[in-house]
């Protein structure tokens, strides 16, 4: 289908997007990657009166460390993520999470802003950033502010953002040396969205858990932080008996849409199975 009719503005600094969006109001939509807004437009699900791009402002894209954080520019896309030699070296993490995403054409143009303001629980990047502990900074025409990834996704579609407000960067603390790491997400073919995937970041002490963070994706209306699992994995070795543990509480917060890809007892266990391979393929990565 042909989207309906709108304006087209293409701002060339974060500062005249922020205005443009502010006198706009709240009808204009920004335009990132646009593998999300053009779909819902076409279907005319979303018919904004007027579209912001980002793409033309440069100070939005590259990837940077800073201090004990990596700073990623919001119209970072995916291609870019996978490419940078730093992300490898520092936050394989999101690596491994980004080349899950979508098939090459969709990673040419997506990008990691738009994948988390979205707010679409299928979307990868939301339960990585809970993994990985990431902060946003939102810019809006009082200036920046910056949130925690944790508490930040309210509902479906339904984030922290307000309607003038840009997130213009993404800020990930460095992992300790020697954490360990994986992405296990299933989906029925490539290109398509989770039937359920889980984020895994953890350091070993010795033979058991030093430290974890698990995040979930497609599981309910938001990415979420398992938190009871955490904490159950604590100080534990990862035997049979604590994955069965760690992957029965992770299944307990799950609370998913059936459609396509399962009914709700499915894609729950699917999260359990998940969990359990992430946590395997962290710890065999982790260095004690
Ligand atoms: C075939 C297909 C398969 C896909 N599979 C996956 C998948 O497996 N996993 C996955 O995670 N995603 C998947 N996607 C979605 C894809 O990753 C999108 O690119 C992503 O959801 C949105 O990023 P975008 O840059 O395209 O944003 P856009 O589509 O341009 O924007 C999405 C929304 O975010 C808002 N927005 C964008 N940038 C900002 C910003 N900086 N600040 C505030 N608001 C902003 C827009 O106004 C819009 O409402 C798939 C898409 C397609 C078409």
């Amino acid at each position: 289908m042909i989207p309906a009719g709108f304006e087209y503005h293409a701002p060339r600094s974060l500062a005249d997007a922020v205005k443009l969006l502010g006198d706009l109001g709240p009808d204009a939509k920004l335009l990132a990657g646009g593998h999300s807004l053009l779909p819902m437009m076409k279907l005319r699900f979303a018919a904004p009166s007027a579209l912001i791009d980002l793409g033309k402002i440069a100070a939005l894209r590259g990837i940077a460390e800073v201090g004990g954080e990596v700073h990623i520019g919001a119209m970072t896309t995916e291609a870019d993520l996978l490419r940078s030699a730093l992300l490898a070296d520092k936050l394989p993490l999101l690596v491994e999470g980004a080349g899950w995403i979508a098939d090459p054409q969709v990673r040419y143009k997506g990008t990691i802003g738009g994948d988390i303001s979205h707010g679409d629980p299928g979307n990868d990047h939301p339960a990585l950033m809970l993994a990985l502990d990431a902060s946003f900074v939102l810019t809006g025409p009082k200036g920046e502010r910056v949130v925690k990834a944790d508490g930040y996704f309210l509902g479906l579609y339904s984030t922290q953002l307000e309607p003038d407000e840009i997130l213009s960067q993404i800020r990930i603390p460095i992992p300790a040396a020697g954490s360990g790491w994986s992405y296990q997400k299933l989906k029925r073919k490539t290109g398509d969205f989770a039937t359920a995937a889980t984020a895994v970041l953890l350091q070993m002490k010795g033979a058991s858990v030093g430290k974890v963070n698990i995040a979930l994706t497609n599981v309910a209306a938001t990415p979420l932080k398992a938190t009871a699992a955490e904490a159950a994995l604590l100080g534990r070795p990862i035997s049979d008996a604590t994955l069965n543990e760690v992957a029965r509480l992770a299944m307990s917060i799950c609370d998913p849409t059936p459609d396509q890809r399962g009914d709700a007892d499915y894609k729950t266990a699917m999260c359990g199975e998940m969990t359990r391979r992430a946590l395997q393929a962290a710890a065999a990565r982790a260095k004690p």
